[in-house]
């Protein structure tokens, strides 16, 4: 555990409290620095996650995100071979966070879980190869037909 009281006096002035949390709020967070990239995501597994639809996904850095309530956690690995982390609230079933066990220095927060969604502005739309024919998907954001290089 940090000490988040100096952590807030050192970064005071550069970054904004970010916030969020489940439905039934159980489960809040919050990130004193701002997102390090958005995107959205149609591999098939975020379809699943997103009831029919792609996932959108604000990645902030782990070191200064707090996250208040139990979560479960569902755990795969990918195509890639990474251990990834999938948690999300118990008693009502949002899902909040990605993480990939190779990259423990990045979460991936599911944007409407945000207070204000609209801090999440996609820069990329990925996995759009497996996106079905009926997607909507903004021809003003650039796409990646499946996996690009990692965030950060
Ligand atoms: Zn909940
Ligand atoms: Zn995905």
């Amino acid at each position: 555990m940090s000490n988040r009281c100096c952590d807030r006096i050192e970064l005071r002035g550069k970054t904004m409290t970010i916030t969020g949390g489940c439905l039934c709020r159980d489960i809040r967070y919050e990130s004193i620095s701002e997102p390090i990239v958005t995107r959205i995501c149609w591999c098939r597994v975020c379809q699943y996650l997103g009831a029919g639809s792609g996932t959108v996904n604000v990645c902030f850095p782990t070191a200064s995100f707090t996250v208040n309530g139990a979560t479960r956690d569902y755990r795969s690995i990918a195509d890639s071979g990474n251990v990834m982390h999938r948690r999300f609230c118990a008693a009502c079933g949002t899902q909040l966070f990605s993480e990939a066990e190779a990259r423990p220095h990045l979460i991936f927060v599911r944007a409407g879980t945000l207070d204000d969604p609209e801090i999440a502005k996609p820069a990329a739309i990925i996995w759009t190869s497996l996106a079905p024919s009926w997607a909507s998907i903004n021809v003003k954001i650039p796409k990646v037909d499946q996996q690009p290089p990692p965030a950060a």
